[in-house]
């Protein structure tokens, strides 16, 4: 298991051929065991080449998220460096919660390719068919106040904005941007969402999950939500490869969650997550749950919080867990 994902590492890493011998050498195995390993990537559906008295040359891979795929490619510390892969589960958030409850450390990622319980927000569900999106989740154990890790929330939503970025960043890939605190959006619709839930005391997080949902390669949505939803295939007129993209966010996440640590909010972030925003300086409706109402949308602050300003004139602070918001003629 671990040395398939190291061969497929070292020829990835490797622009011309890896000779069998010095695979052999480094994984201290027989020849004849590193080519069962190719025989098995082969069968996977990696293309790799063997050419006589030069080696093997890896030319394409294919769209899988399996453990060895992954951990091949994600060169974080603690980001996504414990894998836990299903090709089917209920729920990501669900997973992680129970390896966070049963001690699974820091960072630890669960990835499936499909949810047969995938949720949202209050209760609502996640869209999850299989073998186009990616649908990710990861345990964090920060030591801080449990009221400031609705935050986080927000730091994930700027890190799969960046990373998505840095995968799709041929011409032609619209613009995406943050509708707060917790949708990524592409043209107005939206390509990701975020659930973000937490075990703690009252002053003390045992840990927090955040779950995150992109879709990558999906074409069809159920009429609920075709007006509202959209894919980066859809957006950009390309598949996208799911395992890349969320190396991309695990390594952005890295480094974003250690800037949110240093100050304990968002000051660190805030220029480019206000950047994405795609709320600011909007007329907005604010949906809570006791009143729906019109504002303006203004900005965030260092905290999260939206601050709008009301039709009587009066500036208010709105915390992330309660409300959704609109535009005041459609979704955003
Ligand atoms: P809203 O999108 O209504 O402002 P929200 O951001 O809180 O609220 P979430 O709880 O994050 O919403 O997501 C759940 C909602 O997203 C569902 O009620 C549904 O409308 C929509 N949805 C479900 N599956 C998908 C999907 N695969 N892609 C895009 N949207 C989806």
């Amino acid at each position: 298991m671990k040395m398939k994902s190291e061969i497929l590492k070292l020829l990835r890493e490797t622009d011309g051929y890896v000779s069998g011998q010095q695979i052999s050498g480094q994984f201290g195995v027989s020849r004849t065991a590193v080519w069962k390993v190719i025989r098995q990537l082969q069968e996977e559906g990696y293309q790799v080449e063997a050419v006589r008295n030069k080696g093997y040359h890896i030319v394409d891979s294919p769209d899988v998220m399996t453990k060895e795929e992954l951990s091949s490619l994600i060169n974080t510390r603690w980001a996504g460096r414990n894998i836990l892969y299903y090709d089917v589960t209920d729920s990501t958030n669900l997973r992680i919660k129970q390896a966070g409850d049963e001690g699974a450390p820091h960072g630890t990622l669960a990835v499936a390719d499909r949810q047969t319980a995938g949720r949202g927000r209050r209760g609502r569900t996640w869209e999850s068919p299989a073998g186009s999106s990616i649908y990710m989740s990861i345990l964090l154990r920060p030591k801080i106040a449990p009221n400031k890790a609705s935050m986080l929330t927000l730091v994930m939503a700027l890190s799969v904005a960046e990373g998505i970025r840095q995968c799709i960043s041929q011409p032609g890939c619209p613009e995406l941007q943050i509708k707060w605190p917790n949708d990524v959006i592409i043209n107005g619709k939206k390509v990701v969402g975020i659930l973000t839930e937490m075990s703690s005391q009252i002053d003390y997080i045992n840990h927090v999950t955040v779950g995150v949902g992109i879709n990558v390669n999906m074409i069809d949505f159920p009429e609920e939500i075709a007006q509202t939803a959209t894919s980066l295939r859809i957006e950009c007129g390309h598949t996208v490869k799911r395992a890349p993209l969320i190396a991309a966010v695990m390594e952005r996440l890295e480094k974003n969650y250690e800037t949110f640590l240093e100050t304990e909010d968002l000051s660190g972030l805030l220029d480019r997550y206000s950047a994405l925003l795609v709320n600011r300086d909007r007329d907005v409706q604010i949906i809570g749950a006791k009143e729906t109402y019109r504002a303006h949308a203004i900005g965030i602050n260092n905290t999260g919080e939206l601050i709008v300003r009301r039709e009587n004139g009066d500036i208010e602070k709105i915390n992330a867990g309660e409300v959704s918001v609109r535009g005041v003629y459609g979704y955003v």
